[in-house]
Parts: C-alpha cells; sequence; structure tokens
C-alpha cells in the first residue's frame, strides 16, 4: 500500500484527499517477554518457557519422572498459553491449555514427595 484515498462525502463535503502513506508492518507478540523469570525455568532461544517434552530434552530436568505436558524444568511450575515454547499460539489453546494446568497441578500434589534426582 503506498497510498490513502479519504472521501469526505460522509461528512457532507464533497471531495477527496490522497494522503501518501510508508508501508510498514508490525508484529505483535512475536517474542516472549520472559527476562525477568528465574534462570532455574529454561526457555527456548527466543523466550518461550520450555515445558514437558522439551523440559525433559533440555538437560536441566532435574527429577526421575517425565515432566508433565505444561511443566517447566522447575517440578510442580506450569506455563500454558502463548509463554510456552510451541507452534500453538491461539485462544483457544490457551485457555484449554490453563485448565489442563490445573489437573497436572493436582497431579504433582498428590505425587509430591518425589525425591528430585541426583
Ligand atoms: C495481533 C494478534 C492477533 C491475534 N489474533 C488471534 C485470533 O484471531 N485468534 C486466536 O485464537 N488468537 C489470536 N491471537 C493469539 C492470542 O491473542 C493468544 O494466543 C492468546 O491471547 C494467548 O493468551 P495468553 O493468556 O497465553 O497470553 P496473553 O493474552 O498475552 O495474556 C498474558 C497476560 O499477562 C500479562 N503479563 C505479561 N507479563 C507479565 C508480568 N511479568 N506480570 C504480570 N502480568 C504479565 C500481559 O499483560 C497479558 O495481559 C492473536 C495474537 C496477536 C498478537
Amino acid at each position: 500500500m503506498t497510498r490513502v484515498q479519504i472521501s469526505q462525502e460522509a461528512r457532507g463535503l464533497w471531495g477527496e484527499r490522497i494522503h501518501a502513506v510508508v508501508p510498514e508492518a508490525e508484529f505483535v507478540g512475536r517474542d516472549a517477554e520472559t527476562g525477568w523469570m528465574p534462570e532455574a525455568i529454561t526457555r527456548d532461544d527466543r523466550g518461550f518457557v520450555c515445558t514437558g517434552e522439551a523440559a525433559a530434552r533440555s538437560g536441566r530436568w532435574p527429577m526421575d519422572r517425565d515432566p508433565y505436558l505444561l511443566e517447566t524444568t522447575v517440578p510442580g511450575i506450569f506455563a500454558c498459553g502463548d509463554v510456552r515454547s510451541s507452534p500453538v499460539k491461539r485462544v483457544a489453546a490457551a485457555v484449554g491449555e490453563g485448565s489442563m494446568a490445573i489437573a497436572f497441578v493436582h497431579q504433582y500434589l498428590a505425587h509430591a514427595g518425589s525425591a528430585p534426582a541426583g
């Protein structure tokens, strides 16, 4: 787009004005603002929080058991929605993961007491 044509007909003023514009695209929400998180919560190279399989693969998962799907590299800390390292960035996914996280918290608490490995 290189120009915008504005018609003033709606205001009862006949005539048109043409404005030149500079093409611009802005990407909102491309990166995660997670720099404030403790180092122990592993993030990928764009700052998104590693959970589940990604947490297990990171080499920083401290337990003998596998992490739950939404569990970060800190056992008992869960992440869901856009901040999670995942290709799916959608409202429905964020809402669904939020409800799943509660179930994982219950599971975690039910099994609390397992000691960290090593
Ligand atoms: C331009 C754009 C268009 C989109 N269009 C669609 C669409 O059409 N359909 C669709 O399904 N999805 C769409 N999405 C994606 C959708 O918005 C997200 O997937 C969804 O909002 C993720 O929800 P969330 O709760 O994980 O994160 P968010 O909705 O981003 O909520 C995170 C909240 O946490 C707050 N926050 C961040 N850091 C901190 C902090 N340190 N302390 C306290 N609060 C903090 C933020 O201010 C924000 O309110 C779009 C996204 C963008 C950017």
